[in-house]
């Protein structure tokens, strides 16, 4: 019997936007695959009748959340998404390792060849498939080269219409309730009241999923911002109050040993940070707040911080602390013969940081910065410039946060699909799912990795209820 079949996309983000072109794309497929039947055509094979794939998205338009992204610029991926350090990694990395597999039996057009040079895994072959171009900047992020989210969001948009995909706008999903027997409809309650029936559904709604949106007893772990500005105990990041600096972020947890090998790697001399382990380390921009510290550094260290810890500003990260008195000592003989006099803690820092930043070093270590320097005291500032310390306290500001850790638990979805195991044809992408990354494109790339497993699989599995290969051995 030939009759529509429906797969509802909840959420018109990235991951949902995926889903759909997949779907979309596979069903449309199935019609070229009739046509040559016993040709080996490599579609989604043997779907019955025609279906169709609908995307509700709550706000005015899809892709908003796509638009915010990388500062309107959409750090759309990253070119090493193995380096992402994802929660549940061993679940991402397992559905990583699906897609390129469910890639190879993609048609051209689908992702099936990698169109442009450098697609080097089954995202980057997708979106060179449907014409998207990009640059890689430093540490492997990667930007669409209009160098505007829009252009991200135009080769998606454009291929979900080629692909017949709906788009409902300003349509809200409140619930969806499962089949109450094998082989019926999902049923979707709109928050206007209406319902709707699906025959597979896949949840894409982001970090704002709520457990009330999932049908009973699917295992959710509550949310919490993370990715984001942390906040510390505030009284030197008062005084420096939106100034950056080009330093490293240290987070430290007391109560725990740094093992001898690490505190050669990171050349720290006996007597430094003992009972302390450096938990983490990152390079780059931090930017100071009223509350705390921001920027990339920040944001990363942001998902590793527990209470307690505390974060330590490197402002000279290019020397070990084990080399920085000396370096210190020898900046100071270096200005004595230039300026014709001893060197004072105002000349010694003057050229190195910035003037704010002197002042707060400065009043940290005690000493005064008119008055020569004196013997012992480079060891002094040298500690404070390899890690001015400040006591973590929490997220400085929720609002700034990139993603929300929690979600449906990774152990209830079936990596291959991203299916929900106990409730089959429901699949949960993106980060619905209680997985996040590091900044750096790894959490949109897990957002359209996601999307696309779930948006083939779907249409797999409406292929298989009409009796294919694929579908009969599920
Ligand atoms: C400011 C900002 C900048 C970021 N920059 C980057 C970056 O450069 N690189 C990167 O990798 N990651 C970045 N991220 C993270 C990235 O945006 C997310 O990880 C990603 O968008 C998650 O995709 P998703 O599809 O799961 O959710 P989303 O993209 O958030 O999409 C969810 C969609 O579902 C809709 N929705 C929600 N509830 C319902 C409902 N009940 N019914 C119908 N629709 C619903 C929402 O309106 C939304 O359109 C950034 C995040 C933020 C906030």
């Amino acid at each position: 019997m030939n009759e529509t079949k429906t797969i509802a996309i909840i959420g018109g983000g990235a991951s949902g936007l995926a889903a759909a072109v997949a779907a979309g794309e596979a069903l449309r497929n199935v019609e070229a695959s009739r046509g040559a039947e016993g040709s080996g055509g490599r579609g989604v094979e043997g779907a019955a009748s025609a279906a169709r794939v609908v995307v509700y998205e709550a706000s005015d338009r899809v892709g908003r959340s796509i638009l915010a992204t990388g500062n309107g610029r959409c750090n759309f991926s990253n070119a090493r998404p193995g380096d992402g350090d994802y929660r549940n990694g061993p679940f991402v990395e397992a559905a990583l390792a699906a897609l390129e597999e469910v890639l190879g039996r993609q048609p051209v057009g689908c992702g099936g060849v990698l169109a442009a040079e450098g697609a080097s895994n089954a995202v980057l072959g997708f979106f060179a498939d449907h014409g998207l171009m990009w640059r890689e900047e430093g540490e492997g992020r990667l930007y669409p080269l209009a160098n505007k989210a829009t252009s991200v969001l135009d080769c998606l948009r454009a291929t979900c219409a080629a692909a017949g995909v709906e788009e409902r706008a300003e349509c809200e999903v409140a619930a969806v309730q499962p089949p109450r027997e094998a082989g019926g409809r999902f049923t979707l309650r709109l928050a206007g009241g209406r319902f709707e029936r699906a025959d597979a559904v896949i949840v894409a709604v982001g970090g704002s999923v709520a457990r009330g949106l999932l049908p009973e007893g699917v295992p959710f772990r509550e949310l919490e911002p993370t990715l984001g500005p942390l906040a510390t105990e505030p009284r030197w990041p008062r005084r420096l109050d939106n100034i950056r600096v080009r330093g490293a972020l240290e987070l430290w947890r007391p109560g725990e040993e740094t093992s001898p090998e690490e505190r050669n790697c990171y050349g720290l001399p006996l007597g430094t940070h003992e009972g302390e382990r450096l938990v983490s380390r990152e390079v780059g921009e931090v930017m100071f707040r009223k509350y705390g510290v921001s920027g990339i550094a920040a944001f990363n260290l942001s998902r590793l911080a527990e209470s307690g810890d505390v974060l330590a500003v490197d402002f000279v990260p290019w020397i070990r602390l084990c080399d920085m008195e000396a370096f210190l000592n020898r900046r100071r003989k270096l200005l004595r013969a230039s300026l014709g006099r001893e060197a004072t803690w105002d000349d010694m820092l003057c050229g190195m940081v910035l003037a704010p930043v002197a002042d707060v070093l400065l009043e940290a270590a005690a000493l005064n910065g008119a008055r020569p320097v004196a013997k012992g005291e480079t060891a002094r500032m040298a500690t404070f410039l390899k890690g001015l310390r400040l006591p973590a306290t929490g997220h400085g500001d929720p609002r700034q946060c990139q993603v929300h850790r929690g979600g449906v638990e990774v152990g209830a979805v079936d990596e291959r699909t991203c299916e929900l195991r106990e409730v089959p044809g429901l699949y949960v992408v993106g980060e619905a799912l209680d997985v996040d990354a590091a900044c750096g494109g790894y959490n949109l790339h897990w957002a359209w990795a996601s999307g696309l497993l779930a948006g083939w699989s779907t249409a797999e599995r409406l292929a298989g209820s009409s009796g294919s290969a694929r579908g009969e051995e599920r």
